[in-house]
């Protein structure tokens, strides 16, 4: 049976399926409600329920603790109703945001290309082809159904919206993973691919603020996405990019990222390796990118900041971000948490 959810203080209300959650039914009626991950990890889609119960069992008891589900609060991703639902969205939400996403659809590719970009990220390129092209925002990602199984996986878009028909991936290889096990033995151009999207609000608040940009390993994707865009737009703002990466063997992209730089009159690219390694040749940064961060950067009250990789690097750089004058909200990020579930 399914059940009524209404969104306060708007009213506005969709129908939930039989064990769907409430997430998933908002998206499927284009209404974009905030969220990460979508598997119950990142916290991101936390909110209030006012009237009625649902069953949660799937949310992390990190994500959402025990004292939390006290109150009543809910992770929407992994709530799936019990009865007619009322939710009191939070006070800063507005019903334009409510109905701001790119519609979401389900997607078959082709694979094009499979190649490393380093010891443990693939690049893997595919052409949409029913339908054949994907409204979406850089910063945005799609879910890949992984080949002979029914597990789907998310992943960030690494080329920018401006080309709509295809998707760009990087992709670390997490060891028993299961797209990281496809790509290591299986995948092949001209492979189907199910896709799934796009999701997500990670993305490029409009406006003419300075922007600092942090991102460890496969985090680039979503940030290079970005960049192009904000290349093609001819944006003059300044902007820093730091990268984080262990050691040389890490660092991938160099020259197109300093062709990137030559399109943007104000860039500055500070790659920093962590843990360097006997025989690496690098006159550049060392330490983790947060500490470069912190020496780098002064006083940064009215910046902006679009952070992406590891939980602990983003929960880091937020905390570094905070201390340099930089207001919460202008500090926008994409947790690149398991999906696997
Ligand atoms: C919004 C979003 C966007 C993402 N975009 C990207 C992206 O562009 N590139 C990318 O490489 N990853 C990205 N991720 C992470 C990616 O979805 C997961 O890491 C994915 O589950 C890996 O798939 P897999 O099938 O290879 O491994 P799985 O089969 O999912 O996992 C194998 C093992 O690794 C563990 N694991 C899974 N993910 C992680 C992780 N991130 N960190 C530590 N351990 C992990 C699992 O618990 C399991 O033990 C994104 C995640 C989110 C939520």
């Amino acid at each position: 049976m399914s059940h009524t959810v209404t969104l306060q203080p708007f009213g506005v209300s969709f129908d939930c399926a039989e064990g769907e959650t409430i997430l998933s039914a908002a998206l499927r009626n284009g209404i974009s409600l905030r969220y990460g991950c979508k598997h119950g990890n990142c916290g991101s889609c936390k909110a209030q329920i006012a009237e009625g119960e649902v069953d949660q069992a799937h949310a992390s008891e990190v994500a959402l603790m025990q004292f939390e589900r006290n109150q009543g609060l809910a992770l929407l991703c992994a709530a799936v109703p019990e009865e007619d639902i009322v939710i009191e969205l939070a006070d800063d939400y507005t019903e334009e945001e409510l109905s701001s996403a790119p519609p979401i659809g389900d997607y078959k590719a082709r694979v094009v290309a499979v190649e490393a970009l380093t010891h443990d990220i693939m690049r893997l390129e595919l052409k949409l082809q029913q339908p054949d092209f994907m409204r979406f925002n850089a910063g945005q990602f799609v879910e890949i159904n992984v080949p002979g199984t029914d597990a789907w996986r998310a992943f960030s878009m690494a080329n920018p919206p401006s080309e709509p028909d295809r998707v760009v991936l990087m992709i670390k290889l997490l060891p028993g993973g299961a797209v990281s096990g496809y790509l290591r033995e299986r995948a092949r151009p001209g492979d189907p691919l199910n896709v799934r999207g796009p999701y997500g609000q990670f993305s490029v608040a409009p406006g003419v603020a300075p922007i600092i940009m942090v991102a460890g390993g496969s985090g680039m994707a979503p940030i290079l996405s970005m960049l192009n865009e904000l290349a093609e737009q001819r944006t003059t703002r300044p902007i820093r990019f730091y990268f984080g990466a262990r050691a040389l063997r890490d660092l991938f992209l160099t020259e197109e990222i300093a062709a990137l730089g030559r399109r943007l009159p104000d860039f500055r690219y500070v790659p920093a390796l962590s843990a360097p390694e006997p025989g690496d040749r690098w006159d550049g940064e060392t330490g983790l990118i947060t500490e470069v961060l912190q020496r780098h950067s002064g006083n940064l009250r009215g910046s902006e900041a679009y952070l992406c990789g590891p939980t602990p690097m983003i929960d880091a750089a937020v905390e570094v971000l905070k201390a340099k004058g930089m207001f919460s909200t202008r500090i926008r990020f994409d947790k690149f948490v398991s999906t696997a579930g």
